[in-house]
């Protein structure tokens, strides 16, 4: 009983704060009020010292040396992938494979999957509001094998469109490609349905999971999906470091994707074979150090607990959506029922990026821009728009000062 009151007793916000040495910058003079997390989350000192430790105590290549330093650094690469497995549930570390973030791991299976599975006339089915990084690599697929990439509506609140996209899963789809969270609009999509939808029928899934590994915990066998994606730099790990999770079924069967070092078995003139997983995808020197961090990351936010994170930012987001819906001329843009924690809007008379200058002046740190999730901003006719999004070290009084700055901005230019 007391356990479970301490799983639930409320994040300590100013303290966690103190973990995180760059939110103590201050910026043009004034405290530094970030709320860019969702384009890339702040690191905890734990991370930036489980990098500089390793790379001051433990550096050599892995995988490949008989001495110290390479096994050392091998056990570090190694139990961080442990690390991984465990934070997603899967079966097996052979189900883990690093990459440079969420991009490189779509295009990993547009390419080695794709490629090899789709024939003319196959149907991949993605909705309206992806970010770039999980349209672009299906064009490309599709391009390359004669494929056809069939687009889910939303509707003006930012909600995928369940019905249209049940009807498109027909016969000829072989993928079903779809974010978890929204970058550009917060939407939470049902992935356990639509994952279930899919496999009905035999189709294969991938999620992009680059919003909604910081803000929630994901179990890839319980939403029961072929492929996970993330970036380490979005859940307060470095940049440079990613995951794709595969189901060791469906990433046994793929050819690999670039060849090189460390993914082969044997190499000969007359023929090569290829390593077993993961180590068939990663070719060449990984980023250790980025792996490394990841796995700090990774204990660092399950120290926190992901239902406490998760719990405190839905108050932040509620806190958000109120005081900013108060800003006279302010527009929410996504106002899905099942929402993360990031509130994107526009504000009547003043330009998107003037706006995040202005705000820059003050300290506040927004994104501002399509998200690249341009055909969003085609849906929703806009141009671009400003968004807040928020971590668990955010605070209600650093949306009272974006709610204040805001107001300023628009009596300024509005
Ligand atoms: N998908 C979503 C939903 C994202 O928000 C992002 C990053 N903005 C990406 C994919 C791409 O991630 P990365 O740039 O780390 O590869």
């Amino acid at each position: 009983m007391a356990a479970e009151l301490q799983a639930l007793a409320p994040l300590d916000v100013a303290r966690i704060r103190e973990d995180f040495p760059i939110l103590a910058r201050a910026i043009r003079g004034k405290p530094l009020v970030y709320l860019d997390s969702g384009a890339s989350a702040q690191r905890p000192k734990a991370v930036i010292d489980a990098m500089s430790g390793y790379y001051e105590r433990h550096h050599a290549n892995v995988h490949r040396g008989v001495h110290t330093l390479s096994q050392e650094a091998t056990d570090l690469f190694e139990g961080a992938r442990e690390k991984v497995r465990r934070f997603l549930n899967a079966a097996s570390t052979r189900e883990i494979v690093f990459v440079r973030g969420t991009t490189e791991a779509i295009n990993l299976v547009a390419q080695s999957w794709g490629r090899s599975r789709l024939k003319p006339g196959d149907e991949i089915v993605i909705t309206w509001l992806e970010h770039h990084a999980n349209i672009v690599p299906w064009q490309m697929a599709c391009e390359q094998t004669g494929a056809v990439l069939k687009i889910v509506p939303i509707d003006r609140r930012g909600v995928v469109d369940h019905e249209a996209y049940l009807s498109m899963l027909g016969p000829r789809t072989k993928l079903a490609a779809f974010s978890h969270v929204s970058n550009a609009l917060g939407t939470v999509l049902p992935v356990r349905e639509m994952v279930a939808a899919a496999r009905e029928r035999g189709i294969v899934t991938l999620i992009d999971g680059a919003q909604a590994v910081p803000h929630q915990a994901v179990d890839v066998r319980e939403i029961g999906c072929d492929f996970y994606a993330f970036s380490g730099h979005k859940l307060f790990g470095p940049t440079g470091i990613g995951v794709l999770y595969g189901r060791e079924a469906v990433l046994a069967a793929m050819p690999p994707w670039q060849g090189g070092g460390d993914m082969i078995l044997t190499v000969s003139f007359s023929g090569t074979t290829y390593n077993e997983l993961p180590y068939r995808f990663e070719a060449g020197t990984p980023d250790i150090a980025g792996a490394i961090g990841l796995g700090a990351a990774i204990d660092y936010v399950d120290s926190l607990g992901l239902e406490r994170i998760a719990a405190w930012e839905h108050e932040l987001l509620d806190y958000a959506t109120r005081r900013l819906s108060a800003v006279p001329g302010l527009e929410i843009v996504g106002t899905a029922p099942d929402k993360a924690s990031l509130v994107s809007f526009t504000i009547e008379g003043v330009h998107p990026h003037d706006l995040g200058t202005i705000l820059d002046a003050e300290g506040i740190a927004i994104r501002t821009g399509h998200h690249c999730a341009m055909p969003v901003m085609e849906f929703f006719d806009l141009p671009a728009t400003a968004r807040a999004s928020f971590a668990f070290y955010n605070t209600r009084e650093e949306i009272d000062v974006l709610a204040a700055a805001l107001v300023r901005a628009r009596e300024m230019l509005g």
